[in-house]
């Protein structure tokens, strides 16, 4: 039988030297990492987050940055554009192929990330959590609902999980919060919210799930300012997007589960920012390889049986955020060889080429004439050595890092 063999693995965290496993054709690496990179969390329709060049540490928390940034890109005409919503989707799904993810949590609009994922096959597997908000614009409950009911057919397997995503607390009535845990309960399905990003919402939190005798399984992203562990929920931390617009991140990986990138259009998806990870957590490599491949399949649920992620290139660039992969499987299925999506041919350079273009569209459709910033994974990589330098983890405010 022929062998996929590497120098050094990464299984389920742990570190092993001399991989060999069962494959369909004999073929060596350097580094295989088993299964590939869980992004837990992300916004395939973010291409505008108000970020401003070399600025870092604006903001004190969500809300506050919700209310008072500037945005280029109306948000809300992008997401009512299906087309474009589905493109920049597919987009993100390639790019995250080719970063080395196999399994992918996308929020925002349903029918344009589930579109999307039906034309990236194969592509990593993908947990669809369409965003609930009480605002003009975003879904409610039911007609997530609706949606669902219409799509069933699609979502048979552990390649698209459905599930449910509440903005966050302060954004959802108490109805809209009842209608996504009777959602998620009814349809097994995972449900996720933005959680203690910047201020603590422990209260808030244990209010809102006060009286219910069960509950669906939790996700809750960011958490940086209360143990998600205490309150019963997973985690999925986003340390890249937290250091941009807050300067702090969970301090410890207690509590953590899993990591996301929030926003792989603006600053890559999450293999990008391990350089920042291992820096944040420095005693740990097992505990943050764990959380950053197994631990975002537990969260949701999902099989990883026949996914890995195979480099050209020794563990050390692969945890500095640096190495791209050369193949990628998902459920024994090739998604990226030799660089390049086996679907396309297309590389992670044409990728961002593309992504820049589908930018520039929006911005003429629904822009005020200005381009966003795009920081790109470089931005974190130099707050990664920054921390090298300094490791406080409060960067200072308005930091420049150009
Ligand atoms: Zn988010």
């Amino acid at each position: 039988m022929p062998h996929l063999e590497a120098e050094i693995g990464v299984i389920h965290g742990r570190l092993v030297e001399g991989v060999r496993i069962p494959f369909k054709q004999d073929i060596f690496f350097e580094t295989v990492i088993l299964p590939g990179f869980s992004d837990t969390h992300a916004h395939p329709q973010v291409i505008d987050a108000g970020l401003s060049p070399g600025r870092i540490a604006l903001w004190s928390n969500s809300y506050e940055w919700l209310e008072t940034r500037r945005l280029a890109v109306d948000e809300a005409m992008v997401r009512r554009d299906l087309g474009l919503s589905a493109r920049l989707a597919e987009l993100a799904l390639k790019r995250m192929a080719l970063e080395g993810v196999t399994l992918a949590a996308f929020t925002g609009v349903l029918e344009a990330n589930l579109k999307a994922r039906l034309r990236v096959s194969p592509g990593p597997r993908l947990v669809l959590l369409p965003t609930l908000m009480d605002r003009e614009g975003w879904s409610r409950p039911g007609e997530v609902s609706r949606l669902y009911e219409k799509y069933g057919n699609y979502l048979e397997d552990d390649y698209l999980r459905p599930g449910i995503f509440l903005h966050s607390l302060r954004m959802a009535s108490r109805e809209t919060f009842s209608g996504a845990v009777d959602l998620a309960l009814r349809g097994r399905m995972p449900l996720g919210l933005h959680l203690s990003e910047g201020v603590s919402e422990a209260r808030y939190f244990a209010r809102a799930i006060g009286g219910y005798k069960r509950l669906p399984r939790i996700v809750a992203v960011h958490c940086i300012n209360d143990d998600p562990g205490r309150l019963g929920v997973r985690c999925s931390s986003c340390p890249a997007s937290n250091m941009l617009l807050y300067g702090k991140t969970r301090s410890s990986l207690r509590g953590v589960t899993s990591f996301g990138s929030d926003w792989p259009h603006l600053i890559g998806s999450m293999p990008r920012h391990l350089g920042l990870i291992t820096r944040l957590y420095p005693a740990s490599l097992g505990e943050i390889m764990f959380r950053a491949t197994t631990g975002g399949y537990m969260d949701y649920g999902v099989s990883h049986h026949g996914d890995f992620v195979a480099y050209d290139a020794p563990l050390e660039s692969v945890i500095e955020g640096e190495a791209l992969p050369r193949m990628v499987s998902v459920g024994g299925e090739v998604v990226v060889e030799e660089g390049r999506l086996t679907l396309t041919g297309e590389s992670l350079e044409d990728i961002v080429e593309e992504t820049a273009e589908i930018v520039k569209y929006a911005v003429e459709l629904y822009g005020n004439g200005l381009m966003p910033h795009i920081p790109g994974e470089e931005a974190v990589g130099d707050i990664a050595k920054r921390l090298d330098a300094d490791s406080s983890l409060n960067l200072v405010r308005e930091l420049l890092w150009v």
